[in-house]
């Protein structure tokens, strides 16, 4: 730990975020209400995140003017994406406080990297084998078996740069869909759910995760989120434990979420590692006691952590770009229901499939939750 990793940033010290997304506004938003000064290393003035930050920095994420910039400006540095280059950051840390450090994001940036990591520290994953030349491709066909799914090793998300192999299909022209790109080839889970636990964790190793929860995708997007997920306590307790064996393992500062497939028997395999806020804890803004935005300040700044505790049950129901298809949704319907919760990120240009906001709604039950948020959904095209 060097001096500057050691200090603690009370407010109103100046942080910031690279990536000017919905997760880098609802950061600057939580570390605002803190009392923060909070900005953001932008693409453009219009972004998520840069609207709502107190100033901007704007220029690409690895562009060393802009980082000078940001440097002269952030006590300390966080991302909201895992993708942002590890050398950029590793500049970035020898100036300022930046969390995660380069290293976890590395690991994170790159499935072989990824699956290795899982592998060396035996924390349990699907079979894998990487896939970088023809050979490789034919020893995971061998070994793997059908369905098998090529993941191009970087920068792949919501189900981008992922082809299935059925058993009637040539790998080769599944690997040339994907341009030859150095890929993992998994094998295909039989899951019965799938799930994510959201971690944060302090410069001083001490760390805290959130109940685990049930997350449902569509078309590969992440579509609907309840906590706590209707799991046993013994899965539950397991699901955290990884999770937060994964963040020590990383020695992530910061927040970190940890996706599953649950099997039919209840056996929990990581699925994917982000090494920031994930959509699916975004019902912890009204569910929890922290939510996960302030326990990124809070990582960030060297502060305590807060409760992980849930207050009561929540569910989180995405709002795309889809909604919009029929003209501006019906926003007023949705909040008939006084418990619906409305977040917009401020997006300027609804497209299929962009994720343009989320309803979140707390309940007695997990499935009261769920049932109410997506009825306020359903609503919002009822004209
Ligand atoms: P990923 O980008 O790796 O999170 O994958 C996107 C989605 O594809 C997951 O949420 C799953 O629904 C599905 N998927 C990915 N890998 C597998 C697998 N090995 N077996 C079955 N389904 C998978």
């Amino acid at each position: 730990m060097t001096a500057v990793d050691d200090q603690i940033l009370y407010p109103p010290a100046s942080i910031a975020v690279v990536g000017s997304g919905q997760l880098g506004r609802m950061f600057i938003q939580a570390a605002q209400s803190m009392g923060y000064q909070a900005g953001v290393l932008s693409a453009t003035a219009e972004t998520p995140a840069a609207q709502v930050a107190d100033w901007s920095v704007l220029g690409p994420p690895d562009h060393l003017p802009a980082l000078r910039a940001l440097a002269e400006r952030a006590q300390a540095v966080t991302v909201e994406f895992e993708n942002v280059s590890a050398p950029a950051l590793r500049w970035l840390a020898k100036r300022r406080i930046v969390r995660p450090g380069w290293r976890t994001l590395w690991v994170s940036q790159n499935r072989i990297r990824e699956k290795s990591f899982l592998t060396r520290h035996g924390i349990p994953h699907a079979p894998w084998r990487p896939v970088r030349t023809p050979e490789e491709l034919a020893t995971a066909d061998r070994e793997l078996g059908r369905p098998m799914i090529l993941k191009t090793a970087d920068s792949g998300y919501d189900g981008k740069g992922q082809v299935l192999v059925g058993p009637g299909d040539d790998p080769e022209d599944a690997w040339s869909s994907l341009g030859r790109a150095s890929c993992v080839a998994e094998g295909w889970v039989e899951f019965a759910a799938e799930a994510s636990v959201v971690v944060a964790r302090g410069r001083d190793g001490q760390a805290a995760a959130f109940p685990i929860a049930l997350n449902h995708h569509e078309r590969h997007i992440l579509a609907t989120s309840v906590a706590p997920a209707p799991v046993g306590p013994i899965v539950a307790q397991e699901a955290r434990d990884v999770a937060l064996a994964v963040a020590q393992a990383l020695d992530a500062v910061g927040v970190l979420c940890v996706e599953f497939f649950v099997t039919a028997d209840g056996r929990l395999l990581v699925n994917e590692i982000a090494p920031r806020p994930h959509n699916s804890g975004h019902l912890t803004i009204e569910g929890a006691y922290t939510s996960q935005f302030e326990q990124q300040v809070r990582a960030l700044c060297g502060l305590p952590l807060g409760s992980c505790d849930l207050v009561t049950p929540a569910a989180m129901v995405n709002l795309l770009g889809d909604l919009w298809a029929g003209g501006e949704p019906r926003w007023d319907n949705a909040l008939r229901d006084p418990g619906v919760k409305l977040h917009l990120y401020g997006k300027r240009t609804a497209k299929p499939g962009r994720k343009m906001g989320h309803i979140t709604v707390l309940d007695s039950t997990a499935e009261g939750a769920l049932a109410r948020a997506l009825a306020a959904k359903q609503a919002l095209t009822e004209r």
